[in-house]
């Protein structure tokens, strides 16, 4: 018998949605032209690529001439980084970069490259909630800094970070703020205009599109170096013929994510309720990690004295249920979570973590087996546990 799945690693991947998947099949077969070619099936390619940019300029309340498709969020990191650092350095002489210590990796290796490279890189400190305040980031703003970048919420802990305070101190100082919304996208409303924002990342996997397609929105004006030397695509500065299958399905998963997020929002928050009620009754020893007020809602992020989070997820495996341990491109080291270790968890405890991340799809149903099984791999676990008092 096939042993039901119970997928809570949304925070990792999404499956494909029905819908996406329907928004993008034409353009695998009878929709195949390049759009940079002449002859009239290719101007159906051509519009469906542009009016995906423009839909997706319109989620986000930019234009579509600031939208700039790439194939990943890690992609759009590096390309919104290095760029702004290096034309800031260039054209005014600034070399500093000011970010968090509990960012994803594609923004922490890529600022630890460019300190390599010269520029003078801020690790700013989260607390213990795993925020970071606007009052931080203007006491540590200068002449030289050329850039800001935080993310809006974490991947690990789901804490959301004061984006539209930060973007005003920025816009203030004439200093770019750069914001990861990976993970924020589909549960916090997203603004450019209104954060005060000049350059955004998006991955399409986190919400129902393929993996393969990102997106970076750079505010009109900003300068922007080119990212692959080319042709002409993508308003000359990522040169490569576009995916515009993929394109159509980010453009169909962001409309869908932007729209009735409280709704949405509604019905996973009782789910995390649900959960966090039943776990905090059912097991001792267990820390909530991150602030809860200022939390997405399909994050839930504990630890659990005395085991250890690869284990917990093994034994949860065999009760059908994927999760998490920190995110899924550190889970293969066996380094504690450098995001558990920032908001000042204890190696032990930051050992014994687990991510369960929701969304829509989950039911209730699902809430209730996670909490029939947890409990008892977490005392089956420290019963063999040598460190477990
Ligand atoms: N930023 C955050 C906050 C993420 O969670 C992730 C992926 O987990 C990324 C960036 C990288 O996105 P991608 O997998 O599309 O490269």
């Amino acid at each position: 018998m096939c042993k039901k799945i119970v997928y809570v690693d949304n925070a990792a991947t999404t499956p494909v949605s029905e819908e996406c998947y329907k928004a993008m099949e034409p353009f695998f077969k009878e929709h195949f032209a390049n759009p940079s070619s002449i002859y009239s099936i290719a101007h159906t390619t051509k519009n469906a690529l542009e009016k995906a940019r423009a839909t997706a300029a319109e989620c986000l309340n930019a234009l579509p001439e600031e939208i700039y498709f790439t194939s990943c969020g890690s992609e759009s990191n590096n390309w919104a980084l290095y760029s702004t650092a290096h034309l800031q350095k260039k054209l005014h002489n600034k070399n500093r970069i000011i970010t968090t210590n509990f960012e994803h990796h594609s923004i922490l290796n890529c600022c630890k490259n460019l300190s390599r490279q010269g520029f003078d890189v801020t690790f700013l400190p989260v607390d213990r909630e795993g925020l970071i305040s606007a009052h931080q980031i203007e006491q540590a703003i200068d002449e030289k800094t050329a850039l800001v970048s935080v993310m809006t919420a974490n991947n690990e802990i789901g804490t959301i970070q004061p984006i539209a305070e930060i973007g005003k101190i920025c816009l203030e100082n004439n200093i770019p703020l750069h914001t990861d919304a990976v993970q924020a996208v589909g549960h916090v409303a997203i603004d450019v205009q209104a954060q005060k924002l000049s350059l955004l990342s998006l991955s399409g996997h986190k919400i129902g599109a393929p993996k393969g397609i990102g997106l970076l929105w750079v505010k009109k004006n900003l300068p922007l170096q080119n990212l692959i030397f080319g042709g002409a695509q993508e308003n000359q500065k990522r040169a490569g013929t576009e995916n515009v299958a993929f394109a159509v399905g980010l453009a169909t998963c962001l409309k869908r994510a932007t729209s009735n997020i409280e709704a949405r929002e509604n019905k996973i928050k009782k789910m995390q309720t649900f959960l966090l009620d039943g776990v905090l009754r059912s097991i001792p020893k267990v820390k909530v990690n991150g602030s809860l007020e200022h939390r997405l809602s399909s994050n839930l992020n504990f630890s659990f004295a005395g085991i250890e989070g690869e284990s917990i997820l093994l034994m949860l495996d065999s009760y059908g249920i994927c999760a998490s341990s920190g995110s899924a491109c550190t889970s293969h080291s066996l380094d504690p979570s450098h995001v558990l270790l920032a908001i000042g968890l204890e190696h032990e405890l930051a050992h014994g973590s687990l991510r369960i991340s929701l969304s829509e799809n989950n039911t209730m149903q699902e809430m209730e087996h996670i909490l029939n099984c947890l409990p008892k791999v977490v005392e089956r676990l420290r019963q063999i546990s040598p460190i477990w008092k």
